[in-house]
């Protein structure tokens, strides 16, 4: 089978894996400060916090924004699970503001209405978490100018988006948000197995997430509340989670990083001949917006409303095709449901999710799988 994504090793980083291992350190030495080093030189952040996945660091992205019981906060339907949890975790309500069915990012206009509406119920949301879907970004620029006047804070969920670029900056410089969180799951852009990072320009945030992390502990001397008892003094501030990176995780990403650039370069060419390749099928493709340079995560074509989705996601599984979904609505999840969300809720994000197929995307894709790929849809499309 030909899967959707997958991760691209070489010998360079399991070196990198195998060096730590041999090292003093599996944990806690400097390969994790260096990989936020050199995550902040590729975001141009100021701060960057590792985590053990991305879920951890959205958690810790909203506990330090001070989410809590009474809170709300707002992400797409079209996203992992993940996105709308960490709002949870902290005892917060949340609630969905539709995609727009054509980039299947959140809809500026739908945000608008929503938050018009909100303001006037007085259930306006403390954060908002956009999703940059794909690795396409959404339209910041109009979501900040939206929020901001309501104090309404950002965390970008660029899990599919590092590498990228929008209004001149790389994703993850928080140019229009408070916080951006990647993930580095192997089948996105570049992978630590598991893992996740939060940048933010703001120290504040960064202490607090970097608090979050690790137990709520600290071991700076400056920020003891206590008389110091001694070199083995530590002291815990607030209930903090072992949400901690390796050093082996970091070692590889640190090797990943290096090829960071070639590896969104790998992946625009084969979208681009993806969408050469299928110009002539009655499709639409999920493309990036004007001012963005997608990280391209994702190759989601939009089926017509005559076909039938399900039939076509078969047919390609059965040619050995690793197609896939992304994704189905998350307040339609059986867990969401529970909570009263009703069908129709987003219908901008059903009528993305009805006719939406992911083609598989990553770098060491071949072009004559791809290919294969597309003459296969190419004949289930005509048939
Ligand atoms: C993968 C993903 C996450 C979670 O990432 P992990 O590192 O697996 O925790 C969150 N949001 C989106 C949009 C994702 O695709």
């Amino acid at each position: 089978m030909i899967p959707y994504g997958r991760q691209d090793l070489n010998t360079a980083d399991i070196e990198a894996v195998v060096s730590v291992l041999k090292s003093d350190n599996l944990t806690q030495g400097p390969q994790v400060p260096l990989f936020e080093a050199n995550i902040c030189r590729e975001t141009q952040a100021n701060f960057a916090v590792a985590g053990n996945s991305a879920t951890s660091m959205l958690h810790a992205a909203c506990l330090a924004l001070g989410v809590s019981k009474g809170d709300i906060v707002w992400t797409s339907p079209i996203t992992f699970v993940a996105s709308a949890n960490c709002a949870l975790y902290c005892g917060a309500e949340v609630d969905f503001v539709d995609v727009d069915p054509s980039t299947a990012n959140m809809c500026p206009l739908a945000l608008e209405r929503k938050l018009i509406q909100a303001n006037r119920l007085g259930i306006l949301p403390k954060v908002i978490i956009p999703v940059h879907m794909a690795g396409h970004s959404c339209d910041m620029q109009a979501i900040s100018k939206l929020v901001k006047p309501y104090g309404i804070k950002i965390i970008e969920d660029a899990a599919h988006a590092i590498g990228g670029r929008y209004a001149d900056m790389p994703i993850g410089s928080c140019q229009f948000s408070d916080i951006t969180v990647f993930s580095f799951h192997p089948v996105k852009i570049i992978t630590t197995a598991e893992g996740g990072v939060a940048t933010t320009n703001c120290l504040r945030l960064s202490q607090a997430m970097q608090s979050y992390r690790s137990h709520g502990i600290t071991k700076s001397a400056n920020e003891m509340l206590r008389p110091d008892e001694g070199d083995w003094y530590y002291e815990q501030h607030n209930l903090g989670f072992n949400y901690r990176m390796t050093d082996l995780q970091a070692g590889l990403g640190n090797s990943q990083i290096t090829r960071l650039s070639e590896f969104v370069a790998k992946r625009n060419k084969l979208a681009k001949r993806y969408q050469l390749l299928l110009h002539k099928l009655n499709i639409k493709f999920i493309n990036p917006i004007e001012h963005c340079h997608s990280a391209y995560h994702l190759f989601i074509v939009h089926l017509p409303a005559d076909i039938d989705r399900k039939s076509v996601f078969n047919l390609m599984r059965l040619a050995g095709i690793g197609v896939h979904v992304h994704y189905f609505p998350v307040y339609l999840q059986p867990f969401y449901l529970q909570k009263s969300f009703l069908p129709g809720h987003c219908p901008g994000a059903e009528a993305y999710y009805s006719h939406c197929l992911t083609l598989p995307l990553y770098t060491e894709l071949t072009e004559s799988e791809q290919d294969f790929i597309v003459t296969n849809l190419t004949k289930i499309l005509g048939s």
